[in-house]
This record gives structure tokens, sequence and C-alpha cells, in this order.
């Protein structure tokens, strides 16, 4: 089978992200510009403290910018957001999400202070370095090699060039570990040279987080990070949680030598770190850690500034923002007295004692809020879309610039409250089963006159700006009819405008996406090639668990197979199962009534996944020995299927 989703969002969307342009980006109609002339009334701009915290102990940048990829390829390319040094926003951008964009472009090598420095805005995350007693502690080597290389030379062209002894990852996504080995290699883990340390369940969650329905995560995450939109005052202008994500190259992952026990303190290269865990948060397995040495407090991803996401709009599970307020409080009591300064792994720091507790006491509370305030609206009997537009941070919190929505948004977190409680049903009956979305889609717009009558209306209220409406209404027109023109390009238009008034850089990324779509179709989305290191960390009923969900449920009707399958290199066996069109399967065991053997190397296996053979060509070369009915074992393959990358969003299911 080839499994070409096996692989996280985030590494996908790096190996694959093209820059294209827009068919006809329109300019802000005066609704839009009034809308976004409105914001800059409604929050402190006046306040400019985060642009010094930014700037404070810059050392140095890159001249050009530009990071490129072993085979030549941009990586990362600051100058194509030069667009940015204006300090006025365009009418085609939120003034606050313009303000986020300016802040998360100022990057280079940073001074912490003396002993501990910062690579920031050379990917979507930090690389923090310290020094230690014979050599650097590297704490989330980026998404890609290639940047978190070229953050490392800029610290070496600036500062002493020690080896790196250590690496820390604070947690399990990806943005925080791919490019481990452009600052170490494999051979100095394995000879004791490097340690790498992790929170306890890293691996299982670094590899597993994406791979089941990782292919719809990846083709919605180029909506959430909107990955196909040129950077530009009509196009991309930032992420909200860091400039992008640096583009190509491998994904890199080496397992951790050493997990850190919960709440350790442990001595690495002669410095002592308390670690603070804070799992089930922000990530399943999350780390902060304190330095008495620097009074540096890092909270990892834990805490950030802005409010991140309860739920991601790529599609995930929701996460428990109780529990992630609880954390924020814990390391807010255990080291808020003694922090000085307070880093994390995307954004820039909080600078003193007062600040950092007020920073913490802020982002606790802002998590809290939403799920006590959303729970107290669900017992009241609100819907999902009612507490989203009537939930409002009370003024306190509203007007931090750190509780801003730039990646999560007060309504989409608000929304995943009532999901994580009550589920996707409203308990109004109506609801419980009506028409699937075309067939809904046909009534309505015939029920409303038809596809002329409806667009003619939605243009009077285009006109009148009324662009929330007009999606909604010119989606129902699409989804009846997707060759309907004028409903793609009024819809468009319509999403167009919603994006250069988000705030969210996620937001305005969908948003624009949509109407890319709606313009031009879904552009071919290249999955690239799997990363060899990830996919050897997979567990091998990982891959039976993907097969089972790539199974064609109607080929295999009325079959009923059973397949061994052993593994001659990692000595695992396992028992596969096919009957009412359902794939089960048990580990350590063998069925002598299969119909089949087959047996491989699990490197065969992985070679198979990386698609550089097949399991045919894998046989042929007797790479795969099969015994019994190879029937029944090529029977099972076939009926695996690859499901589509690039599926309709905006437009039904081809
Ligand atoms: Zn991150």
């Amino acid at each position: 089978m080839r499994s070409r989703t096996l692989v996280h969002c985030l590494s996908v969307l790096a190996a694959s992200v093209s820059l294209s342009s827009f068919a006809a980006p329109n300019p802000a109609t005066d609704t839009t510009a009034a809308h976004n002339k409105a914001v800059l009334q409604q929050l402190p701009f006046a306040d400019k403290q985060a642009f010094s915290d930014a700037e404070r102990g810059f050392v140095a940048k890159l001249p050009d910018g530009k990071v490129t990829n072993d085979d030549g390829s941009v990586s990362w390319d600051m100058s194509d957001y030069a667009f940015l040094d204006k300090e006025d926003a365009p009418d085609t951008v939120n003034p606050s999400l313009w303000r986020q964009a300016r802040l998360n472009a100022i990057h280079g090598l940073f001074k912490v202070t003396d002993g501990l420095y910062q690579i920031r805005g050379m990917d979507l995350a930090n690389m923090t370095i310290i020094e230690g007693e014979t050599g650097l502690i590297i704490i989330d080597p980026l998404l890609s090699p290639a940047t978190a290389k070229a953050g490392l030379e800029l610290y070496y062209q600036n500062r002493p060039k020690k080896p790196v002894v250590a690496v820390l990852y604070t947690h399990n996504h990806v943005d925080h570990w791919g490019g481990v080995k452009g600052v170490v290699n494999e051979e100095d883990v394995k000879a004791g040279k490097v340690k790498v340390y992790a929170p306890a369940g890293f691996m299982e969650h670094a590899v597993s987080e994406n791979v089941i329905a990782g292919n719809a995560m990846s083709r919605r995450a180029t909506y959430q990070f909107g990955a196909m939109l040129p950077p530009g005052e009509r196009g991309h202008v930032d992420t909200g949680l860091g400039k992008a994500l640096s583009k190509g190259g491998e994904t890199t992952l080496i397992a951790p030598t050493d997990t850190v026990p919960d709440n350790a303190t442990l001595t690495i290269d002669g410095l002592e770190v308390q670690f603070q865990m804070a799992h089930g948060t922000e990530a399943e397995s999350e780390m902060m850690m304190y330095f008495p040495k620097f009074k540096v407090l890092d909270t990892g991803e834990v805490t950030s500034q802005h409010m991140h996401n309860v739920y991601t709009i790529r599609g995930a599970a929701v996460r428990d923002a109780s529990a992630w307020s609880h954390y924020i409080d814990v390391a807010l009591e255990r080291f808020g007295d003694q922090t000085d300064i307070l880093i994390g792994q995307h954004h820039w720091p909080v600078w003193n004692q007062e600040e950092t507790k007020r920073f913490l006491a802020v982002q606790r509370d802002m998590y809290k809020y939403i799920h006590d305030q959303s729970v107290r609206m669900i017992n009241k009997g609100y819907l999902p879309g009612d507490i989203a537009e009537e939930l409002k941070l009370p003024e306190s919190l509203d007007q931090q610039w750190y509780a801003r929505g730039y990646y999560g948004t007060l309504s989409h977190n608000a929304k995943a409250i009532y999901q994580r409680y009550m589920g996707w049903y409203d308990a109004n009956p109506a609801n419980l089963n009506p028409l699937p979305p075309e067939q809904n889609a046909a009534k309505f717009v015939e029920y409303m006159g038809g596809a002329d009558a409806v667009i003619e209306q939605a243009r009077n209220d285009y006109d009148k700006g009324e662009y929330r409406w007009v999606a909604t209404v010119m989606n129902q027109v699409v989804f009846a009819d997707p060759s309907n023109q004028a409903a793609r390009e009024l819809g468009a238009d319509a999403l167009e405008q919603l994006g250069y008034q988000a705030e969210a850089g996620t937001w305005r990324g969908a948003y624009l996406m949509g109407a890319m779509e709606l313009r031009e179709g879904p552009k071919p989305r290249n999955v690239g090639s799997l990363s060899p290191d990830v996919m050897q960390a997979l567990e091998t009923g990982m891959f039976f668990d993907l097969m089972a969900v790539r199974l064609d449920a109607e080929k295999a009707a009325d079959k009923h197979l059973v397949i061994n399958w052993q593994l001659t290199d990692t000595n695992e066996n396992y028992r596969l199962n096919l009957e009412h069109s359902t794939l089960t399967y048990r580990a350590d065991e063998q069925d002598d009534a299969a119909q089949a053997s087959v047996a491989m190397t699990r490197s065969t296996l992985d070679s198979i996944l990386l698609r550089q053979t097949t399991f045919p060509d894998a046989v042929k070369a007797g790479k795969i020995k099969v015994t019994g009915d190879p029937k029944a074992f090529f029977g099972l393959l076939q009926m695996i299927e690859v499901p589509e990358a690039n599926f309709g969003i905006v437009e039904p299911r081809k």
C-alpha cells in the first residue's frame, strides 16, 4: 500500500508549500476599511511595550533573511515580509493582526541574559540556546534542519563555538523537534556525546499525532496556515503564532535518550533545571522549565503572547482549557517569585518579575474564563453559535495584547468548550438527522426561488457589508451546484473581505484560502516524500491501524481473511483478521489456519511506506516471503485505498 499521508501535517506542509498568486485579490471594501479603522479605537495601540520587549537583546540577523535547503530551495525568507515595515496597517489587514505580524517579523539572534540566547523569527517556533559548563544546551530545534542549522550558525558567528551537548524537546509538536539533525547528528547521540531530553510520552505522541486522520488534517492545515497564499497585504501576513512554516527539507527526529521524570530537578551540563510537567494542555506531552542560575522560566508553549487554540481549526481533539489554566497557575505559584524573565518557545520574552506574574495570571485566567463562562452558558441552554457570539472577555483581559486571539479565537475556543462537554449535537431534534449538505443545499436554494434569485439578494447584502451571511448563503448555492460561477465568485468575494477583517492569522488564512479555491479550485498539494525518521519511529501496530482506516469496505464485503504477518528483524508477529468489512489485528499471535503468512523485515516495510518500493516489487525481489495463498495477501492490499489529498472544502467532494 502507498501511504502518502503517514506524516505529520506540518511536515507535509513544510515539504509541499509552493507560492502561487491570486487570480484577483480585491481591495478592501468601504465596510472592511471602516471595520479595520474602528479596531484602532478599540485596542491600546499607543502601548508599544511589546516592540521593545521583542527587540531587546538583539545581537544579529541573517543579512538577507534567507535560509536555503540542501537542494538550494528556499526554506525561509523574511524579505518576503518586508511589506510589514510600514507601521500603519493597510485597509486589507486588521490592525491588531498587523501589529502581531510586525512583532513576529522581528527576527534573528537575541541575548536573553548572560549565557542564554534565542533564535526567533527564523521558523514558526523559537530555538533557545543555553551556554552550559562544557557546551551548548538547545531547547527545541525548530521545524526544519535548514533553519535550525542556520540559527546555530548565526549563534556561532557571534559567540564561542562550543559543541552541542544536550537537546531538550519541550513537547511533541513537530515545529519543536523536526530540525534536530540540523544541530546534532545521531552518531554523537549514540556515542553519548549528546543527551536528548523529553517529557514522558514524547515519542508516542510526536509520531502518532497525525497519522490516523493525517490526510484530512494536513489538507485542512493548508487553510489554517494560509499555506498557498503569497505573502502580501492581500495575502499572507502571519500565522499569529509565528511568521510562517519553514519549507522543504526533511523532518528529522532523534529519539530522547532521557525521559524527564515528572517535575524533576536535573543538572544538565552543570546547569540546574527545575522541570514542571503540563501534559494534556497545549500538547499531550509537554513540560516547562525553570533555570535558577538565570532566574528564567521557559514555559515552552503553555503560555504565549496571544490566545492559543483550545481547538485548532485544522482539526484535532479539543484540549482541556481547565487543565491548561491550572498548570499556568502551578508555574506562577512555583516560580513566580523567583522569575525575572519569562521566555517561551514562540514569541518574545516578558522582561521583569512584576510583568511576568501579571502575564501568567492573565494567561491562566483567560483559559479558565473561556472554560467557565462557556459552561455557564451551556447550562443555561445556549447553543454553540450563541456562545461564540455573546461571550466576551472582561475588559481586564480583553485589553491585554497577549490575550488577543491571533491563533485561537474566543469564538472557536468557546465552541470547543461546548464540543468537549456536549459533542456535536445541540439536543434539538430538528438537527438530529437533517438532510446531508448537498441535498440540504439543493432544497434550500429551490425554496428560496432558485440560484439566480438567491445571488441577486446576496449581492445586495454584499453591498451592505453582510459578508458572514453572504458567505453562508453562497456556500449553499455552491453546494447545490458547484459549477455556478457567479455564486463561487460572490462567495469568494465575501470570504476575502472576512479574511481582511479577521484578527486571527488562522481565520485570515482560512478565509483567503477558501476565496482562492472558490476562484481557482484546489491547488495540487505535493505531498512529497515521507520522512524516514518519523516513519521508522512508527509502531508497527499503527501501520495496521492506518490500513484499517483505509479499507474499502465495499471491496471487502463478504470476505473473510486471516493473515499472519511476521517482521523478522524486530521479531514482531501479528494476526490480521478481515471480517464484516472490518480489519482487526492481534499482536504476538499467529494462526495455523491463516490463508497466508507473510514475512519481511521492518526495514522493508519502511521502504514501502516511504514509497521506495511496493509490495509486489518487494515480493519479486525476494524481500517478502509469502506462504499459503498469495491471492489472500494481494487481495487485502487491493482493498486499501489512498485518500484524495485535495478533497473539496468550499465545494462538495468529487
Ligand atoms: Zn509550537
